[in-house]
């Protein structure tokens, strides 16, 4: 099993509810996020393209901040899910120094937060709360493993990228482009 998301920028319109939705699921302390909204602008006036994306922690297979994590808080789950178990983490920001796509931040109480697929939600079967409210459905999240799973199909009949290949942390979250 191997867990991924699926965002389809040409459906996204930066509403932002991904971000609002994530916040109050998580209890993400005002003023932080695990989510946020990018807008690039490609071409020059008058044909200006303009992607908007949702962006969060890649759950990258191959993972620094993992790697580099001194205590082993930073751990990957079932399903190639990165998360930080917080008891176990110093607040050294090693992970944070190591992330290309700077995924991560300090909670206040200490320790470092960061999307973990709502491991909670996903583990009794439902969908990632920003998945769950998004309004114009453009994001599918499942199991890239299952030839039958609907973010299996996306990956298969659309056009698609991620972020910084170049890194070479083998990302796991795809913009259908
Ligand atoms: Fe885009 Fe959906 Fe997030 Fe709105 S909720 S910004 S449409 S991904
Ligand atoms: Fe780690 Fe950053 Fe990749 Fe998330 S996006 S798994 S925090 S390197
Ligand atoms: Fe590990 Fe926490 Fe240090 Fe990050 S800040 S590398 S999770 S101990
Ligand atoms: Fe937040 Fe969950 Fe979406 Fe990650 S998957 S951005 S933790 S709502």
């Amino acid at each position: 099993m191997r867990y991924a998301m699926a965002i389809d920028t040409k459906k996204c319109v930066g509403c932002a509810d991904c971000v609002v939705a994530c916040q109050t699921e998580n209890n993400v302390p005002v003023g932080y996020c695990r989510d946020w909204i990018t807008e690039t602008v490609d071409g020059s006036y008058p044909n200006l393209e303009i992607e908007l994306r949702s962006e969060r922690c890649n759950h990258c297979e191959n993972a620094p901040c993992v790697r580099c994590c001194p205590t082993g808080a930073s751990q990957i789950a079932e399903g190639g899910i990165v998360f930080v178990e917080h008891d176990e983490c110093i607040g050294c920001g090693a992970c944070i120094e190591s992330c290309p796509y700077e995924a991560r931040y300090v909670h206040p109480d200490g320790y470092v937060d960061k999307c973990t697929f709502c491991m909670h939600r996903v583990t009794e079967g439902k969908d990632p709360a920003c998945v769950a409210v998004c309004p114009t459905k453009c994001m599918y999240f499942g199991d890239i493993d299952d030839p039958n799973s609907e973010i299996s199909k996306m990956l298969a009949t659309r056009k698609q990228k991620t972020l910084a290949p170049e890194a070479g942390t083998d990302p796991h979250i795809f913009y259908l482009t």
